[in-house]
């Protein structure tokens, strides 16, 4: 899994990691203000209970550090493996699979797909990697650095979305 507080989301030099896709799909606005260093995540109870099912799901899994992104791990062939703490499969989750596809297929490797693994439910979700999903991860690319480039920051999502959201305290001053 990957943290917001890792190292890994080099916003000065324009990489952009697994956390940039997510929030990207989330909520714009929370991609925007996490590249201006706005970080609540460092302390979400969410955050941290994500990290303990990562931790003690597969312990003998390494990450892969690419700088920019940290991957769970990565099987022959190659497979990316994600892991979630959460119950259901979001389009985030994917988009963040086929993220780190092409940074590694960019390094050279050839890539098989994807696997996002939600321990808490015993499910997995597969990840097709090929030209219409190089295409969907290059649009994300894309998406975000429109936003991250933007002035001001987008608007907000309605109230109802932002359950749940640490960003909560700035957005709305709760
Ligand atoms: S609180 Fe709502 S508007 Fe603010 S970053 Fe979170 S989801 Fe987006």
């Amino acid at each position: 899994m990957t943290h917001p507080d890792d190292p890994a989301t080099a916003d000065d030099d324009g990489a952009l990691g697994g956390v940039h896709i997510k929030y990207l799909h989330h909520c714009p606005r929370q991609l925007w203000l996490y590249t201006r260093g706005y970080r609540p995540e460092q302390r979400s109870d969410l955050v941290a209970f994500g990290e303990v099912v990562n931790d003690t799901t597969f312990t003998r899994r390494h990450d892969i550090d690419l700088g920019e992104a940290k991957i769970d791990w990565v099987t022959t062939g190659a497979v990316v493996h994600e892991t979630k703490s959460s119950r259901a499969p979001s389009p985030a989750h994917a988009a963040q699979v086929r993220h780190y596809c092409l940074l590694l297929e960019r390094r050279g490797i050839t890539v098989r797909g994807g696997t996002v693994h939600y321990p808490l439910v015993r499910r997995t979700l597969d990840v097709p990697w090929d030209d219409d999903a190089r295409t969907q991860a290059e649009a994300d690319e894309d998406r975000a650095r429109t936003v991250i480039a933007a002035a001001e920051p987008p608007a907000r999502l309605a109230r109802a979305q932002c359950r749940g959201c640490s960003y909560l305290d700035y957005c709305w001053g709760d």
